[in-house]
Parts: C-alpha cells; structure tokens; sequence
C-alpha cells in the first residue's frame, strides 16, 4: 500500500525544501533483493580494489562538501560550519574505513595436531536506521565500516531528513561503487525502518535514535536472533569542581551545540557548591551573548530545531515560570527556542534525568566527590560525560566511577571517527567507529585444519 510522502522543511523558514516518495515495505523488499544480489561480489573483491574505491567514493564527497552541506543547513537548519565539517567527517571515515579493509585480518591460533585460522566473514545485508539530528555523519557511521567489511548496506534515514543521504548515494554511485550496494530508501520508522528490521535477508541492523524506539528494535531483532547496535539516548553530566578552569569547564557549547539535538550533549551541568553562584553567573553571561538566528549566515552560533513536534517536545520541559535564565532567539517562522540553563530543578525531575534535546540545561549542585559521582549516575543513561579539575588522582576515580561510554577530562571533546563510541545502561548496546569499527560488521568463523597425514598406514 502507497505511503503519504516526506514532506521536507527548512526548520529555519518551515518552507518545503522537498517532497519525497516514501518507501512501502514492497520496497524495502526490493531494496534488500538488490543488496542480496550485489553483495556476494563485493564480498569477493579483493581488499585493496575494494578499499580503492571507497577512497574513490571519499574524493567525490570531496569535492561535493560545500553542495552537501548547503543541503544539509536547508533539511537539518544546521550551521552552515558544522555542515561542511559533517560532510567532511563522511570523507574521512570512509577513507578510515577504506584502511580497515586492507587490515581485517584474522588470527593463527595454536593447536594441537593441525593449524587453527580465524576468518572475518561478512553478515550480507546490513540495515542502517539513522536519525535526524546528525543526517550526514550517522548515515556514514554504519554504512563506511559495513561496506569496508564486504557488506551491502540499505539505509533508512529519518523522515524529516532524507535529502543529504539521497545524495551520498548518487556519490556512490558515482564513485564506481556497484549498483545495489548501497541504496537508501526514505520512509517511515513505523513503515519502512520496522520492514528493514524485520526483513529475514538483513542480517544486522545499526539503529541510532530514541531509547523507546531502540527497545522496539531490539525486540524485533530478538524475534530473529538479528545482531543489532544501538545508539540511543543521553543525559551526559558536566562535572565541574572547584579547582577547575571555569571559564572553559562552562563553555556553554558543550550543551547548545546543534542546539542540543546531540545524543552527548552536556545538559547536566553538576558543578561544586563553593563555585555555584560563580559558575551560574559564567553561564548566563555565556548564554545571553550567542547568536541564534540564520543557519546559513556563518556568523550564528546557534540555529532552530528541527521540527515543530520537537519545538512543542523541549517547550513541555520548560515552563514559562521555570528559574533559571534564557538567551535569545528569533520569532515569526521556523522552530526557534532560547538557550537556556534551568537552576530550580530537583535532580530527580524529569527536566534533570530525561533526554529534552533542545538547548536546554539544569544546574545542580554537588557537596564533595562522592556527591558528584552519585548525581552523575542518577539517570538511566551512561553515554557520555565531561569532568573538570586539576588533581589527576580526583579525575582517575572519577572517569572509573562515572557509568558512561564516553568521558572527556577536561575538555568537551567531541565524537572521533578513530576512537570507539557508545553508551552504557540505557543509551546503547555495542560499539561504533574506532579501530574495531568493522569487526561488528563481520561473524567470526573458525577453521581447524588437521595436520594428520591422510595416507594410509605405511606398509
Ligand atoms: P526515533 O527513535 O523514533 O527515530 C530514529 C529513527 O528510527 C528514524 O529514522 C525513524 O524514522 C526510525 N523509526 C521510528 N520508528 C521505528 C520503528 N518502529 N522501527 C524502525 N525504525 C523506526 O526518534 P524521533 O525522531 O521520534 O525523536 C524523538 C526523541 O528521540 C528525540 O527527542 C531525542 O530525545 C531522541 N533521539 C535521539 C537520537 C540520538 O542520537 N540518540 C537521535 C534522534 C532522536 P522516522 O523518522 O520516520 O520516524
């Protein structure tokens, strides 16, 4: 049965960008026969050829950064800097990945009366749900390693941003990557992502999104025994103690980033008591001077959500009588909100445990160590986090008492393609990126090789 199609809207105008088919599960079925028919010979190129065209498919994005980020400020309403930035984190994973293909060796493992060897066998068809919040990278976090790995991938992006994926796939194509290998077919979660999910030739899905979407998935994977990786929520604490740099600890990026529709998102901002009033004053300074306007003008600092649903999403979180202080942002049309730092949250409020993501923050307090170590872990989520002080041994125990994926000490560092990324608890399940980045994306096969002699007997 046809679908309704994607409408896509510029969340800075709510002009339509564009309208696109969205995909029923008579295609997904048609999208995944092609991946099955393509896959076996990608699988069957040698590494090197198909590491040279990955690095192919990385020139053409290449050269196509500026177009793909325009694109990208005009579905997402990102910055027009973080757009080329994203584009070019598309490029240098898959180069990264192209490198991983030559380098996906198994092992030799001794054994009595034979060899023993180990295989990193590509899974076939792999699924990759993405979002909306990071169309771009997202899209490639799966699909460079899958591919890499000899896999045929078929990407489902989120609804309200299909358009920079529709491209990269055109730039595969382009590339010289074969037909089939990698599609992606727009639609809806509900539709479309729940007939990938569900389709027995998938032999993985890579899901990012909402907590209670991932749980779906899981089950659905379940059902199947299908391999799944999830990326999921967060609610990442800052932790700043008293002897930290300020100043840096409380960049006010480290939550309005992507105006906060960033899975690690620093919105817990647990700083010590003796510095409280110091560090809220740092904050509503910080806050009230950043540029919120016009994705495309390179001088904003800060851009509009992606959607009304969204916009209506973070406003249920913020009452208008809520303490604590707010930026600016523009009015009239497009899905603005103001920066903003709650100060009168209890720390089990919904405003101080759940994933808002919007531009949106709480401040609480902390006593001792401790006391920022417990408030740290008092969310369902572990996905990232940052911690700021200057005694070594305090920012050890911390970084091993925090539950999370990912700490930084001392700064917001930012997701690396080269460095493992996940969460812990209810923000994810397995690992994306970094040096093991296509292993997730192979099964493993053993073979034993008996060293007996086959003659018979001698005579
Ligand atoms: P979802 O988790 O619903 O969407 C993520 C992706 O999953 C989209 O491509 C979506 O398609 C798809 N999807 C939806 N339902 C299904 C399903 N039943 N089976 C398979 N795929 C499905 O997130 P939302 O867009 O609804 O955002 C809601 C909240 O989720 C946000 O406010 C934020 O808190 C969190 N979120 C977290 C992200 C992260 O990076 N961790 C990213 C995005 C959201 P479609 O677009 O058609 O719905």
């Amino acid at each position: 049965m046809s679908q309704p199609p994607l409408e896509v809207l510029n969340p800075a105008t709510e002009e339509v960008v564009a309208t696109v088919p969205a995909a029923t599960p008579e295609d997904i079925d048609t999208a995944v026969a092609r991946a099955v028919r393509a896959q076996p010979a990608w699988a069957a190129t040698a590494p090197a050829d198909r590491a040279r065209l990955l690095r192919r498919f990385a020139d053409i994005v290449d050269q196509h950064v500026e177009e793909l980020a325009r694109l990208e400020v005009r579905e997402a309403g990102h910055l027009i800097g973080n757009a080329r930035w994203e584009a070019g984190n598309v490029r240098d994973l898959l180069l990264y990945a192209a490198g991983g293909a030559e380098r996906l060796n198994g092992a030799q493992i001794p054994a009595p009366g034979g060899w023993n060897v180990t295989f990193h066998e590509p899974l076939g068809v792999v699924g990759v749900i993405a979002p909306w919040n990071f169309p771009l990278p997202i899209a490639a976090w799966g699909t460079a390693p899958a591919l890499a790995a000899g896999n045929a991938v078929v990407l489902k992006p989120a609804e309200t941003t299909p358009l920079t994926a529709l491209r990269l796939a055109e730039l595969a194509l382009e590339a010289g990557l074969p037909e089939g290998l990698f599609q992606v077919v727009p639609g809806h979660g509900s539709v479309a992502g729940r007939a990938l999910v569900d389709h027995p030739d998938v032999g993985k899905i890579v899901f990012t999104g909402s907590t209670r979407t991932g749980r779906e998935v899981m089950g659905r994977c379940a059902a199947q025994v299908k391999p799944v990786t999830l990326e999921l929520g967060g609610k990442s604490p800052n932790i700043v103690f008293a002897d930290a740099d300020l100043a840096k600890a409380l960049d006010p990026f480290s939550f309005l980033d992507n105006s906060g529709q960033d899975c690690c998102a620093r919105t817990r901002v647990l700083v010590q008591e003796s510095v409280y009033e110091e560090c809220a004053a740092l904050l509503a300074e910080a806050i009230g001077a950043v540029v919120v306007g016009d994705p495309a003008d390179e001088k904003t600092q800060m851009g509009p959500l992606i959607s009304r649903a969204q916009l209506d999403r973070v406003r249920g979180y913020v009452p208008d009588t809520a303490d604590g202080f707010r930026g600016s942002a523009p009015t009239g049309p497009g899905f603005w909100f103001p920066p903003t730092v709650l100060t009168g949250e209890a720390a089990d409020s919904p405003a101080a445990t759940e994933e808002i993501f919007g531009p949106v923050a709480v401040l609480l307090p902390f006593t001792d160590e401790q006391d920022a170590i417990r408030l740290a872990n008092a969310t369902p989520y572990g996905l990232a986090g940052s911690l700021w002080t200057r005694d070594l041994g305090r920012a050890l125990r911390v970084s091993a008492a925090v539950r999370a994926g990912n700490l930084s000490v001392n700064s917001h560092s930012a997701v690396r393609y080269f460095t493992p990324f996940g969460g812990v608890k209810q923000s994810g399940l397995g690992r994306e990126l970094g040096p093991d980045a296509l292993t997730a994306f192979t099964e493993t096969k053993n073979v034993f090789i008996s060293t007996e002699s086959t003659e018979g007997p001698s005579q």
